[in-house]
């Protein structure tokens, strides 16, 4: 209902953000200074989240390991430009959540403990269109096994230790960073550091595109699990 007020209240800001899950439906943009670069492409290409469902607007998934506000800045539905499954003016649904956040913030791991699955144009030295998702970091969360507190005790307490923990198969994904901090298969936490929001890709103007995927429905709303974490 709060989301649903807040849309009311925007102005339309016409945010042009990424096309993850609708790949080549938005024409590219002519970037000057490309570094020579494809513009269509990237150092680092990754393979894109999937898209979703609409029918799963404003569903809450009780198996969704991911929570929480995913940028070091103060939550605020304010900030969103774009939600999910709001329509391109192509006609295509957006598959995330898009956080008008200023250039630099910090992004933020939103779940106990993930692997870093994809890093999209890893050198921040050069600019990255990537079918206009920019540069991006995507990870997927690890959950406790079962028997978690019997793992930990054979493993002389180590709450860390690998053996305890398996993937989940959902990925959170971050894009138009300015610079990712992390790279492929590290462990990251809750509340650590992934790199920077930046205006990378098929972006007007810096912002953060969050995107959560599960395993069993694709792109889901991250709205529902944004706050109370
Ligand atoms: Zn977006």
């Amino acid at each position: 209902m709060t989301k649903r007020l807040v849309l009311l209240a925007l102005p339309l800001l016409a945010c042009l953000c990424c096309v993850a899950g609708t790949v080549g439906a938005i024409a590219p943009i002519n970037h000057s200074g490309w570094y020579g670069y494809s513009p269509d492409y990237g150092p680092g290409d990754g393979e894109p989240p999937e898209g979703g469902n609409c029918d799963n607007a404003g569903v809450a998934y009780p198996d969704n390991p991911f929570g929480g506000w995913p940028v070091d800045y103060e939550p605020e539905w304010g900030l969103v430009t774009f939600y999910y499954c709001n329509i391109y003016p192509d006609g295509s649904p957006h598959w995330g959540v898009d956080l008008a956040v200023p250039e630099g913030s910090t992004i933020l791991a939103t779940t106990d403990r993930a692997i870093v699955r994809q890093v999209v144009c890893p050198d921040n030295e050069y600019d990255c269109w990537n079918y206009g998702m920019g540069r991006y970091v995507q990870i997927e969360a690890q959950i406790r096994v079962d028997d978690y507190d019997a793992c930990v005790e054979s493993h002389a307490g180590d709450t860390e230790a690998d053996d305890c923990w398996i993937n989940s198969g959902w990925l959170a994904t971050y894009m138009h960073l300015e610079s990712a901090t992390v790279s492929d298969s590290q462990i990251v936490h809750r509340g650590e550091a992934l790199g920077f929001t930046g205006n990378s890709g098929n972006s007007n103007g810096a912002h953060l595109h969050y995107q959560l995927n599960s395993p069993a429905v694709g792109a889901v709303d991250p709205a529902p699990s944004m706050f109370g974490e």
